[in-house]
């Protein structure tokens, strides 16, 4: 099959002057204006031919007609109502033939709780200051997303990345260890962009795990994660105290779940933060309110 024309450095230009855009810092505005970068999270993103994507913020469409190239169907969200409208037209004109294979929804990806179709995977160069919320939003909303491939600053994917004990683990990692297995893959630089950020950027793939982890609710072990590392410097049971009322109580918690209250909430894997959150449930919740029984009450204290 031969190759279909990307959007290079001219069409970008040719497209933001036609629509009088001017790439907005808010929105996190950096487009791809090289093929050959598109080409390169194409190909790390593994899309099946059956599939249907998910792509959040296409903007101009630098990687919506790569997706297009390899997807049966995808699905595009877009923030800025004009990058949104005219995106069909730039489907029709790139990729005549291929329009109905792909809708446009306007929309926030962050509020996004419905979709026209339902995406097997996510691949999206993503805005980067709202990076993080809108992958645990998507993959919390849609679990039918089974993988995906985005581009984010090169630290958070680091960040995203990281496994336990490293100084830049934390709530991402964490976060999106709950839903998937989480790998490094590749770093862009800042010259493909238009405009040209100031930090490089990095490729990460996720594989959705194949069951939940556990059937505890993805909230409170989230709750945890967030307590835990809001002190990172601190003990777990002094850091996990505010959350449970004490930090005799956390103590007693993380026994119970089998974790050494004296470490840093930076040394647990996600599989650790589960056991504490069954912990909590099991021998220290009321059965139907979420809140913590007073220690005392439990014990007979
Ligand atoms: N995919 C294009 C590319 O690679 O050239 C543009 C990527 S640019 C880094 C991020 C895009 O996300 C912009 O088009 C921006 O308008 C859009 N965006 C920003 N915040 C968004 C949000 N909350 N929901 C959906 N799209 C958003």
């Amino acid at each position: 099959m031969t190759e279909q024309q990307l959007l290079g450095p001219q069409e970008i230009r040719e497209l933001a002057a036609t629509l009088g855009i001017r790439p907005t810092k808010t929105l996190g505005q950096n487009f791809v204006i090289d093929p050959n970068t598109i080409r390169r999270i194409v190909a790390a993103a593994n899309i099946d031919p059956n599939e249907t994507v998910l792509e959040v913020g296409p903007g101009l469409g630098s990687l919506t007609l790569g997706i297009l190239d390899a997807a049966a169907r995808m699905v595009a969200v877009e923030i800025d109502p004009p990058l949104a409208e005219q995106l069909p037209h730039t489907v029709a004109k790139f990729r005549p033939g291929s329009e109905d294979r792909i809708d446009v929804v306007l929309n926030d990806a962050m509020q996004v709780t419905e979709l026209p179709v339902t995406p097997t995977a996510l691949v999206a160069n993503l805005p980067y200051n709202v990076a993080v919320p809108v992958l645990i939003h998507l993959f919390s909303q849609f679990d039918s997303i089974a993988h995906a491939l985005v581009m984010v600053q090169d630290e958070v994917a680091d960040r995203l990345a990281a496994k336990p004990g490293s100084k830049i683990y934390g709530v991402p990692s964490v976060k999106a260890n709950w839903f998937c297995e989480v790998s490094k893959a590749g770093v862009i630089g800042t010259n493909v962009f238009w405009p040209a950020p100031k930090i490089k950027s990095g490729l990460v793939a996720f594989t959705r795990r194949p069951d939940p982890l556990s059937d505890v609710p993805r909230q409170l072990v989230f709750e945890i994660v967030d307590a835990a590392f809001a002190q990172r410097r601190k003990t777990l049971r002094a850091a996990l105290g505010p959350w449970t009322g004490s930090t005799a109580r956390a103590g007693k918690i993380l026994e119970a779940a089998g974790i050494d209250p004296s470490l840093r909430g930076e040394k647990l894997d996600i599989h650790d933060f589960v056991k504490i959150a069954e912990a909590y449930r099991d021998h220290f919740a009321e059965p139907d309110s979420g809140e913590v029984q007073p220690f005392d009450a439990v014990r007979g204290e």
